[in-house]
Formats: structure tokens, sequence, C-alpha cells
């Protein structure tokens, strides 16, 4: 039986356009149903308008949610905060974010505690630890008392399921919950919610852009576009065959190694912004299948093999997909290897490197005491030698806190090494004056990379001013336009802000930033991992392009191993600070 029953749900801007366009899914208990999209399709306002939690400017508008029997848009508020916390739950992206920072942990779960149970104190306490003990927080009697500063990104997490199971809820919805997570710590929270949810037989909604998470743990999934589900399906039916153009193109544009020697298929353009959408199919603009009735008429939902979509070449236009334009299955892991015969070994023996690393270490002193005596040392880089040749890609794997990140702002010299060498084009750069401009980094978060009180003209002129690139200003603006057209934005552009690009347009201004000083090396620390598949797609299509272009190399940090199959010639696995 049904335990929640979503029907037409519409939620619309003050404006009137639709955000949440005549939406239509159900789960059961036990069940987990995905939403898979982009960004911007519209999947958390979806799950906001189920807890009647809309921001200020956006209301329901339209159409029914039913939670076990409950018709939840006829509650009165004070019964539908009854709802919130108790049957219906939820977790979102950034644990770091919704915990409140100033009260212990413990404190937080027992205020879920006596908002829905009537639970004296020593039993709340008792129930609080349990709970922890149940999300796998190891030593549950003490962490019951820390701040969320005191835990890892991953303990957060936990301690946010620990919040949303303490009001036993029969409704979980997940929103991206481990999208801020590495790769191991996610796998374990997925773990986690996929053992509690067999345990207590609640049902879950999954919010993702990841076709990953979606092929470990749903039951069923919507592909939201703009707005609506384009295509409901089964898990094995969707993963066998995807009807919906745009589902085909999100599994086109998954990098791995047997397309490494080619562009990603990226989808062109992006979701039209909230309150723009085009008349007829809303992918229209994007779809290379489209013709001229996709641009007049709103295709109508179809049933095809006992799923739905929702694209006009189901209906009775004489049209029916070939197979062939189906994904075809991906590759076995390490189906493709064997192509790219010419592995070189990372470690020193590469003649005449572009950058030769040789035992370096960067060790941190643990001081104690009232005179700070060094008692120790944490070793987050100990012995690591690589070599990186000109024009190719190491990809340096590894998961969070291993010193990866320290290693790159070491070669930087953001930070200084205990001991070792780095040589960079045959100089030592250890302990000298020697300019490191031939070498730049792209960080992973293109938000927080950018000023945003600056220009992109701005961005890009001040690295090169610094280093006396150019002749005069208008020299410089010459090249930045040249930059512009290198990494695929407008010329214009350059007089806009960060804030009015999207989150791919912004990474591409980080690496034309990058570039604008004829580097020889970029260090790319996760640049694609805070970004949509398709959207990684088109930037490592343009990593791959310039290092074409340009001869670059690539120090490749990441943790995302399809990556890494695409995209790099040699591969570095890091551990505690050492190459393993
Ligand atoms: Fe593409 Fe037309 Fe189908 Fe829309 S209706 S997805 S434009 S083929």
């Amino acid at each position: 039986m049904n335990l929640l029953k979503v029907d037409k749900l519409v939620t619309r801007l003050r404006n009137g356009a639709a955000i949440v366009d005549g939406i239509s899914f159900e789960i059961s208990a036990g069940e987990t149903f995905a939403l898979l999209g982009e960004s911007g399709c519209g999947k958390s306002m979806t799950a906001l308008s189920l807890m009647r939690l809309l921001p200020d400017g956006v209301a329901n508008a339209g159409g029914a949610v039913q939670l076990d029997g409950a018709a939840l848009f006829d509650l009165p508020e004070h019964d539908m905060r009854e709802v919130r916390g108790g049957k219906m739950a939820m977790i979102f992206q950034e644990p770091g974010l919704s915990l409140n920072p100033v009260m212990s942990v413990g404190a937080q779960i027992a205020e879920v505690l006596a908002l829905h149970h009537d639970l004296g104190d020593a039993v709340a306490n008792a129930r609080c630890v349990e709970l922890l003990d149940q999300v796998g927080i190891p030593d549950a009697a003490r962490r019951v008392h820390e701040y969320p500063f005191q835990l890892s990104g991953g303990m957060k997490q936990r301690v946010m399921i620990a919040m949303a199971l303490a009001g036993s809820p029969t409704l979980l919805i997940a929103d991206e919950p481990t999208t801020a997570l590495d790769v191991t710590i996610q796998a374990q929270v997925l773990r986690l919610l996929r053992d509690t949810q067999d345990k207590l037989g609640m049902a879950m909604l999954l919010i993702t852009h990841d076709l990953g998470v979606v092929a470990e743990n749903a039951h069923r999934v919507g592909v939201m576009y703009a707005g609506q589900i384009v295509e409901q399906a089964t898990r094995e039916q969707l993963f066998a065959k995807p009807l919906h153009p745009y589902t085909q193109k999100l599994f086109a544009a998954l990098p791995d190694a047997r397309r490494s020697g080619q562009p990603l298929s990226a989808i062109p353009g992006s979701v039209p912004p909230l309150g723009s959408i085009p008349q007829g199919c809303r992918f229209a603009p994007r779809c290379d299948k489209a013709w001229s009735l996709c641009r007049e008429q709103t295709p109508d939902w179809t049933m095809v093999e006992g799923r739905g979509v929702r694209c006009h070449l189901y209906q009775d236009t004489g049209y029916r997909i070939r197979d062939t334009d189906a994904r075809s299955p991906l590759p076995l892991a390490g189906e493709g290897l064997g192509e790219r015969g010419d592995f070189l070994n990372p470690v020193s023996r590469i003649p005449n490197p572009l950058l030769q690393v040789s035992d370096l270490q960067v060790h941190f002193p643990i001081r104690k005491g009232l005179l700070q005596h060094v008692v120790g040392q944490v070793k987050a880089v100990d012995g690591v030698s690589l070599a990186i040749p000109q024009g190719r890609t190491l990809a340096l794997v590894g998961e969070s806190g291993c010193g990866k990140t320290t290693l790159a702002k070491a070669l930087l010299r953001l930070l200084p090494a205990t001991a070792g060498s780095v040589q960079f084009d045959g100089k030592e750069l250890i302990g000298t004056g020697a300019a490191r401009s031939s070498m730049q980094m792209v960080f992973q978060d293109p938000y927080a990379s950018l000023n945003p009180k600056m220009r992109v003209a701005e961005i890009l002129e001040e690295g090169m001013s610094a280093l006396r690139i150019g002749a005069d200003s208008a020299a410089r603006q010459a090249q930045i336009d040249g930059l512009l057209d290198k990494v695929g934005l407008a010329r214009d552009s350059k007089w806009r802000y960060p804030h009015e690009f999207s989150g791919g347009q912004r990474q591409r201004i980080a690496i034309a930033r990058a570039l604008a000083v004829s580097p020889q090396l970029l260090i790319c620390d996760e640049p694609t991992s805070a970004l949509d598949v398709s959207v990684q797609a088109q930037i490592l299509n343009l990593l791959k392009e310039l290092q074409q272009e340009l001869e670059l190399s690539y120090l490749f940090i990441t943790h995302n191993l399809a990556v890494v199959e695409y995209l790099a010639h040699e591969v570095c696995v890091m551990y505690l600070g050492r190459i393993v």
C-alpha cells in the first residue's frame, strides 16, 4: 500500500510561474523513490512543498499530498508541526549548516524527542545515546555531549540521521544526503540509510543528481526536468534502457575509460531558469531529437512497456526509439584500460619530467602544555615521490584527510615542506626563491574560489599584472578576450560578477584565471565534484582540449574513479600521507 501519494503537485512563484508543475508519484513503506535531475530542476522544491516549508515568495498552488491517509495540505499548521520531524523527517545536503553550532548533539536530538514523544529526562538521554549508537557513532555515551565542530562531516550527517530517526518517521526525505561527503564516507552513510530503512520499514524519498547513488539505493526513479517528471521507471528498467532523451543524455555524459579518447557528450545549454519555461517540450532547446511538433506542443505522459515517459517520440506519431538510441551498457571495471599500453611508472623513472617530486615531507608539530612544547608530529605528507611529464595527467586518488590537498599546497609552496625536493622544469623550488607561476591551481568550489566583489576582467587581470604579463592594460584586456574564447565564455562576460554565472561557468572562469599567467602545470583539486554530471562533462572536455592545445600537464586530485579512468594517464593512490 502507498504510504505517500503525491498527485499533480504544483508550486508557484509569486509571479505565477510554476516551478514544480503537476508532478505525481507514490512511495510504499520500505521503498526508496529517487528524484533524479540536474540542479535547478525543482527536486528540492518538491521536497520542501511536501514538508510545507517553502521559502518566501513560493507557495503550493495545487494538487494533493497524502501521507498515511492524511491530506497534508488540509492540515492546520499546528498539526503539520507534529508531522514534520515526526512521521515525515528530512535530512539535508550540508550537515554542517543544518546543526545548531552552540548546542551539543545530544541536546539537539533531545529537542526532537521532547516534541514528538513524552519521555522523562533520563529516558530521553538514554534514547539519545541509543540513537547515536544506532547510526554508528562510536563511543556514543561520550559523543552525546560533544558539539558539531568536534565531529567530522560523515559524523555530522550521522547525527542528522539520528535526529531524523528520533521522531520515528514513516517517511524520510533525504536531499542530496551525501553530496558534501567524500566517497568512502558517502558509501558508509548510504549503507546506514539502507540498513535503517530495512530495519524500520520506512519509505524514503531520495533526491540526488548522482546516477551512482540511484543505482545503489533506489527501487524506483523519477527523472525530473524543469519542474516536471519526464520519465518514471524501476531502477532496473531505467539502467537497462533509459527512454527519455534527457535521461539518455545524463547517462552519456558519465565519464568512463571506454570514452577516454573522445570528448564526453555534454548536454548543450542549461536547465531553463525558473519562471521562463519554453513553449512545447521543455527539453526541446537541448534535445538533438527535437522536431517542429516538440516546439509547438507539450508532450503528454505516455505509458511505454509498463513505465511512464513524457516525450513525443513515444506518442502515436509512428516513431519508436531504436534500441541503439538507448545507452549501451557501461563497461565492466577495468575494461578498456589495456588499450592505453603507454602507462608510465609515476615514481621517479621518467626521463626529463616537468615536475619531479622526491621524498617530499610536510609535518605539522603537535604542541601541548603552557609552554607549547612540541610533543609529536602529524605526518600529513610522509615521503611522497612522483613525476609528471609535459602534456600528461597524473591522477592523485584518496579519501579526505589522506594528505592530497596538503601535498598540492606544498608543491605550490603555500605550505612549507619539512624535507624533500620539488623540481620544476629542472629547477629546485624548495628552499629557493624560484617563481611558481608555471604552476597554477583550480579549486573544488567555484563559488568560494572567486572574489565576489571583482568583475571577471579584474579577476583575470590581477595575476597578470602581479607577474607583469602584457605591456599595458590594453594588451592584457586583449589577452583576456583570448582566454575567454579558449574556455568557451562570451567576451562580454568579462564585465560581469561571479554571482551572475552558473557553477560550470564559474569553473571556466577559474580555469581562465589559472591560464592567464601561462602555466605549464595545473593542479586541479576536485574541480568537478561540486558540479552536475552534464556540467562535469563540459569541464572535463575543456580540460582535455586545453591539454591537447597547450601541452599542459595536470595533477588531478579526485576521489571519482570514473573521472580518473577517463582523464588520467597515470594514477597514484594516497593513503595516510604516503603513495601506496
Ligand atoms: Fe526531445 Fe521532442 Fe522528446 Fe522533447 S518531446 S524530449 S524535444 S524528442
